[in-house]
């Protein structure tokens, strides 16, 4: 690509702020080179965005920086890891000055914010993309893994469910369904909210690491495809079944004035990229980890338990009855 090195050098090593100190050589060498600390292992993870597929083609660079990074963190976050570095594969379609300044100052200030450093990368012409591996830390043995819930133990999830895909919703201009009486103005607070959650999603890299560190959850899974999909990853991991209290599930304010009810359930159990955390919690430590979550200022709720048997199958009450929902929509038909 035509001043790949100029862009590399003016876009890429922009950080302002010093260099980790583990970082050892980075961008400029056929390698990058980094420290590891002793009784701690490395945890990587890719992502790639691609236009169309990941992300709307009216995205803003600043946007498409944030979320790519958040991704990739959520990631890190989903087994308890803290963020140290990063690797960016950016393809372009053109060299845009303006869109490549937007985007690397978003993209410095998210790593900026976790302390995480770019390290190297590549840079192409092509389809707008970019792949992420970012690598994290971790102390031996406190990984949060898919394949270690136990029958009995608590269903939690962070934050409230489903905003993102209601945000995703709006933002492919389709009409939400307002409820007649919510004043406007109220309404456009909410979906500017939804929209929001949507483009800037918050990695849960504090509650991940304070479930690893504190040994009080061993099973977690970020919500990148939805509550049902990817608790079914725990469940068919652990070969362990849940039951699911649909009153429970936490909705936003925001969610619940822009849709109906039986939309905002169904966005909540099947709406994908909230990148909230589903982690499980055994009957001994419920109380220990609901009091060292409130400590940091996390919001976590229960809404459900793991079950014995019926590998990956997920049972519904509401009302503390049972229910059916169909699990490719999340729509309760009985009701
Ligand atoms: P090589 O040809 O040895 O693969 P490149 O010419 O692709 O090296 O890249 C030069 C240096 O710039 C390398 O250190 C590489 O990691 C880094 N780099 C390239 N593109 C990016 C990018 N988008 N972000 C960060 N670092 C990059
Ligand atoms: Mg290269």
């Amino acid at each position: 690509m035509n001043g790949e090195f100029d862009i590399i050098q003016r876009y890429f090593t922009a950080s302002t702020r010093a260099p980790r100190k583990d970082v050892v050589l980075s961008i400029g060498d056929d390698c990058a080179i980094t420290e590891l600390h002793p009784n701690h292992r490395l945890v990587i993870t890719t992502d790639t965005l691609v236009e169309n597929s990941h992300f709307l083609p009216t995205i803003s660079p600043a946007d498409l920086a944030y979320k790519s990074l958040a991704v990739n963190l959520s990631d890190l976050a989903a087994v308890g890891a803290e963020p140290a570095w990063v690797s960016l594969a950016l393809t372009l379609p053109k060299v845009d000055h303006q869109w490549l300044a937007e985007f690397s100052q978003s993209f410095f200030q998210v790593l900026d914010h976790y302390n995480v450093d770019l390290i190297g990368g590549d840079t192409t012409k092509g389809p707008l993309s970019l792949t992420i591996t970012a690598h994290g830390l971790i102390p031996k043995g406190r990984a949060l893994c898919r394949h270690s819930a136990k029958a009995g133990d608590w269903i939690y999830v962070s934050g409230t469910l489903g905003d993102s895909a209601a945000g995703l919703h709006l933002l492919q201009q389709k009409s939400p369904q307002c409820r007649e009486s919510i004043e406007e103005s109220a309404v456009e607070n909410a979906k500017v909210y939804l929209c929001q959650r949507h483009l800037r999603p918050t990695p849960r890299v504090l509650l991940g690491l304070e479930l690893a560190i504190s040994g009080l959850s061993t099973t977690a899974i970020d919500i990148s495809d939805g509550l049902l999909a990817d608790l079914g990853h725990i469940l068919n991991r652990s070969q362990c079944s849940a039951v699911i209290d649909l009153d429970k599930l936490p909705l936003s304010e925001q969610l619940m004035r822009c849709f109906d009810d039986k939309t905002a359930q169904s966005f909540a159990l099947c709406g994908g990229e909230d990148y909230e955390l589903c982690f499980t919690v055994s009957e001994a430590n419920r109380s220990k980890m609901e009091r060292a979550l409130a400590n940091i200022g996390v919001p976590v709720t229960c809404i459900g338990q793991i079950h014995q048997g019926q590998k990956s199958s997920i049972q519904f009450r509401h009302q503390g009855k049972p229910v059916m929902i169909d699990s490719a929509t999340g729509f309760d038909h009985f009701r």
